[in-house]
């Protein structure tokens, strides 16, 4: 049998953090046989790894000389402090803290070329903003070795194949998996456990690419799948999928079950807990994906299933997205103007963003969508751009904004056939005078979105959680 396991930042986050994640890797792997294991940069809450790498870029982008050096320093601590109170110092401690030593060197003399170039390319962010991981792999390996329990650490530059699209890039099935194969299964029969780093691939060149931020859950169902593993374990810090983010409904509980369809659309829109595209290898190979806490192992957590049963009035979990922009576009004279829709949509693609939301009011008076906010005012340039003409003639009267708002989203395969749903979900906002902008449900009635003003967010999905 095999399994792969992906520990998040919290999972990896300290000394005391690792000792448990190695207890969890060597148990397990006691039950399944062959484990493999993936690890997120270090991320005691709220500081991560990823995003001190991170800023140190962006701040010597912006020519700030001496952020980028303290940061260094605040890494070399946090990496340290680990190796020290994990590694004997008659074992792999002192190669491990000069490997460590290397990485954070190497950060420092990345920025120090950003700050001097003044210039920082999404190629250049990937291979600093990939460095967390490649810290972390190295420490907990040492450490389960160390406790007598053979372990590599692997870059996983080495096994994922991508496009060229740094930042966000996409994998490449086929080389991935001969390279997974042929790197991995011989590690697995000698027994040993593969350490792998999250979040990091490579593209055809052997250049460091990245996956997108939370992008570790998407390797371990990319590795899951390279590998036909039988089941797929994601280990974060709370157990399992919530009925809502716990930091913002303290009474959140665990969903035993949930869809690989409900949960694509909790992860879409918002919920932290699991990357949206983590789902899509599993589901198209049939793999059961859990999501676990590994500051409570017993606890059976989430798992993701092709069908869940249906929860209790069809509601089961509540998520959020802030600082978005409802882009609306208005006009008397749209009714008559072919592909609207077409041209919206398109000059916003042309433009490189992507939409959350739509809704079109059945007149076909206006068209509506949400964006990220950051984005919204070079969407309307692209999109009075493409309707110069339609403008002058008045057939569309304005093209705006109105921001922030948040999208808060419904989510439950059993809303389906359960009449009164949305008429539930609008009384209890009503009952606290939340005003909805726009709203808009999916065609597989597994999810319906409300917008509303940013401020009305919290408040939003406490009320909506009451329905659970
Ligand atoms: P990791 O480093 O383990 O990947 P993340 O911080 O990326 O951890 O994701 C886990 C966090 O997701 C939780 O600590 C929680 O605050 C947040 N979260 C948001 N929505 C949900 C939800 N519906 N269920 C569980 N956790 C959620
Ligand atoms: N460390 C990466 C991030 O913070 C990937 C991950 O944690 O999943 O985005
Ligand atoms: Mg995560």
């Amino acid at each position: 049998m095999t399994l792969v396991m992906k520990f998040g930042g919290t999972s990896v986050g300290s000394a005391q953090a690792m000792r448990e994640t190695a207890v969890l890797i060597q148990h397990t792997k006691k039950q399944w046989g062959q484990t493999v294991a993936i690890v997120s940069a270090m991320g005691s809450k709220p500081v991560k790894v990823t995003d001190l790498l991170l800023q140190g870029a962006f701040s010597a982008a912006n020519g700030d000389g001496e952020t980028y050096q303290e940061l260094a320093e605040q890494l070399r601590q946090i990496h340290f402090e680990a190796i020290d109170g994990l590694l004997a110092p008659d074992g792999e401690r002192q190669q491990i803290l000069v490997e460590n030593g290397r990485f954070i060197d190497r950060f420092s003399d990345l920025c120090q070329a950003v700050y001097v170039l003044g210039e920082l390319s999404p190629r250049a962010l990937d291979i600093i903003g990939g460095m967390g991981e490649q810290m972390s792999a190295r420490i907990l390996a040492a450490y389960l070795r160390q406790i007598g329990a053979p372990a590599e650490a692997i870059d996983a530059t080495e096994l994922i194949v991508t496009d060229s699209n740094f930042q966000n890039a996409t994998p490449q099935f086929n080389a991935t998996k001969q390279k997974t194969e042929s790197r991995i299964r011989p590690l697995l029969a000698q027994d040993v456990v593969p350490i792998v780093t999250g979040f990091i691939a490579a593209n055809a060149d052997g250049i460091t690419t990245t996956l997108g931020r939370g992008g570790s859950d998407y390797t371990g169902a990319i590795l899951g799948e390279a590998l036909a593993a039988d089941e797929v374990w994601i280990w974060t810090d709370v157990d399992g999928v919530m009925t809502a983010d716990p930091r913002l409904v303290p009474n959140a509980k665990s969903i035993p079950q949930l869809s690989y369809r409900e949960v694509s659309e909790l992860a879409f829109y918002g919920a932290k807990v699991l990357h949206p595209k983590t789902m899509r290898p599993c589901v198209e190979n049939n793999i059961p994906l859990r999501i676990k806490n590994t500051f409570n192992p017993e606890h059976p957590g989430t798992v993701i299933v092709p069908d869940a049963p249906n929860g209790n009035g069809g509601i089961k979990a509540v998520t959020a997205i802030n600082n978005l922009g409802l882009i609306t576009v208005e006009g008397k004279g749209m009714m008559g103007i072919p592909g609207i829709a077409a041209r919206t949509f398109g000059a916003v693609a042309r433009d490189n963003q992507s939409v959350l939301l739509i809704s079109q009011a059945s007149s076909e008076q206006s068209i509506c969508f949400a964006a990220p906010d950051q984005a919204t005012d070079s969407i309307i340039g692209s999109l009075e751009n493409e309707f110069k003409v339609e403008l002058a003639r008045k057939d569309i009267d304005r093209i705006w904004a109105q921001e922030p708002v948040s999208i808060v989203t419904i989510v439950g395969a059993g809303m389906r056939g359960t009449p009164g749903i949305a008429g539930r979900i609008f009384m209890a906002l009503g009952e606290q005078s939340v005003n909805v902008i726009a709203i808009a449900q999916g065609s597989s009635e597994c999810s319906i979105s409300v917008v509303v003003d940013d401020v009305d967010t919290a408040v939003a999905v406490a009320q909506i959680h009451e329905l659970i």
